[in-house]
Order: C-alpha cells, then structure tokens, then sequence
C-alpha cells in the first residue's frame, strides 16, 4: 500500500468512531521511524511536516520528496500532511509538490480575518484538489503565549466551518502545544458536544501532553485525528542520550540515530495500539 490521501483514511475513521494519529516528523530519520512503526501496528499513518519543520530545513521540497517517497514505500496506507502553514504560498507548494492534505493556521489572526483567510485558501486548495484543516481561535501552546484553558465554542466552530468550507477543524479542548508533562485532562463533555455539532471531522493538537488515558478517552469521545509531535522527540531524545552515555566514545551517527529511530518505531507501534484499542499502557 503506497502513499493514499490522507483524506481517505481520516473520512473512513471519522465515520467509523476510529482515530486516526498524524505524528510530526523533524528529518528522514523520524520519517523512517513512524512508517516503521505503523507497519509493525498494521495501522495506517499520517506523515506530518509542520511550517516550523519547513522553517528548520530552509525549504519544503527536500523533507516532502523524502516524506513522500518513504510513503510510497511503506506497507501500510501512508498519508503526507502539511501542519500549522502560515503561508498561503506555503500551502500552495505543498499541494503543487503532492501533498494532499494541508492545515492552514489563521489562529494568528483574529476570528472575522481567520475565517475571511482561511475560505480563500480553502477554495483555492479545494481547486486543487487538497483537503484542508484549519483552527479557530487558538490550541494552547504555540509560541507559548496559548494556555490550556482555551477552549473551542460548538456554536463558533459550526459557523466557522460553514463560513470557511473546512474539511477537519483543529479543537481546543484542554491540550497545549509542546507541553513538558502528560498531565493534560482533557474536556471530553466538549468534545462530545463539539462531535455532535461540528460537521466534519475534530483533531487534536498538543496530543502529547495528554495521558494515553485521556487519549483513548478523546477518541471514544469523538475526535478522528490526533496529532503527535513532542511525544517522538522525547522517545529519540532520551535513547539518543542513553546510547552515548553509554559509550562516550561512539562516532558514528547511525549508531545513535537508529537507537532513536527505533524508539520512534516502538512508540508510534505503542501510541496507535492506546488509540486503537481505547486500553491505556504505561509510559515507554
Ligand atoms: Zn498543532
């Protein structure tokens, strides 16, 4: 099974009550791991490149050509994301270079400039054929300025999503971005509500802040994709530093990057299997 559009796993999911777990990538080797880790789940996958990704490489093309070829590969159906795009231009090269599934980010801005952005954009992906995510208001964290105690109204997100012609719509139900701890509780009577109201499919952002628990939790609750970033780095991070500090005198790069792309592989296999089955696990 190649790369599919992400679209034709998140519509499936989202009618099914399933989630779906878009995890974000930093380099190739992260990219490797989470497909590795979704063939040993035989799950399928979200490859997600975010604007700040963009921003650590210096450009999009690179990153989405290794990212979408390391989709076509792989033996699950893998699909390729661009996340929190800033840029309309930013968007548009994605979709140019055989993205198909794009989250502009207006949240910036306030509610009437958002929804004014974010239908233009969405018209003009739609033209093009992409599927578009998009945030009203703002999930806590990013930047840091954002605290967990925003919070998606049912009634604002209905007529967001009328007024912008939005495919999935980001919520704030509790999480934050880039969070240190999985301590996060999150609304789930809100999510309910939201799930009840909103016509198209829910995402979570700050997933890795929030307890496996509390993620099986969210998705019995209603939410489809479920995004995961600062979770993989902290697996790679930490095996990457127990590798060297067990020999101080190691060079070779892969010897510590493939410990760290094989903690991603392990945990993305353990985060799809928490939200698949509902059944929490401890922490790696
Ligand atoms: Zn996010």
């Amino acid at each position: 099974m190649p790369h599919v559009p992400a679209a034709e796993l998140i519509l499936p999911a989202w009618r099914e009550g399933r989630a779906i777990a878009a995890f974000n990538l930093v380099g190739i080797e992260h990219a490797e791991g989470i497909a590795a880790g979704a063939e040993r789940a035989g799950s399928p996958v979200i490859l997600a490149i975010s604007h700040n990704c963009v921003r650590w490489h210096g450009a999009l093309a690179p990153i989405a050509a290794a990212t979408l070829a390391i989709a076509r590969g792989a033996s699950v159906p893998v699909g390729v994301h661009l996340d929190h795009a800033t840029s309309r231009d930013l968007v548009m090269e994605a979709i140019r270079l055989g993205i198909d599934s794009v989250m502009y980010d207006a949240s910036a801005l306030d509610d009437a400039a958002n929804t004014t952005a974010t239908a233009e954009v969405a018209r003009t992906a739609h033209e093009r054929g992409a599927w578009v995510e998009a945030e009203l208001g703002a999930v806590g964290g990013k930047d840091g300025v954002h605290s967990a105690t925003a919070r998606t109204d049912p009634d604002e997100a209905v007529s967001y999503v009328a007024s912008t012609g939005v495919d999935a719509l980001a919520v704030a139900v509790g999480s934050s971005h880039a969070r240190p701890v999985r301590d996060a509780a999150l609304d789930l009577d809100l999510v309910r509500r939201l799930r009840a109201a909103v016509p198209v499919p829910l995402v979570l952002h700050g997933s890795s802040g929030v307890p496996d628990e509390g993620l099986a939790a969210a998705v019995r609750a209603g939410l489809t994709k479920v995004n995961i970033a600062t979770q993989l780095n902290r697996v790679l991070t930490a095996a990457v530093r127990r590798r060297l500090s067990e020999d101080p005198a190691l060079v070779d790069a892969r010897r510590y990057l493939g410990a760290g792309r094989e903690a991603i592989a392990d945990e993305v296999a353990r985060l799809i299997d928490v939200l698949g089955r509902g059944t929490p696990s401890p922490l790696a």
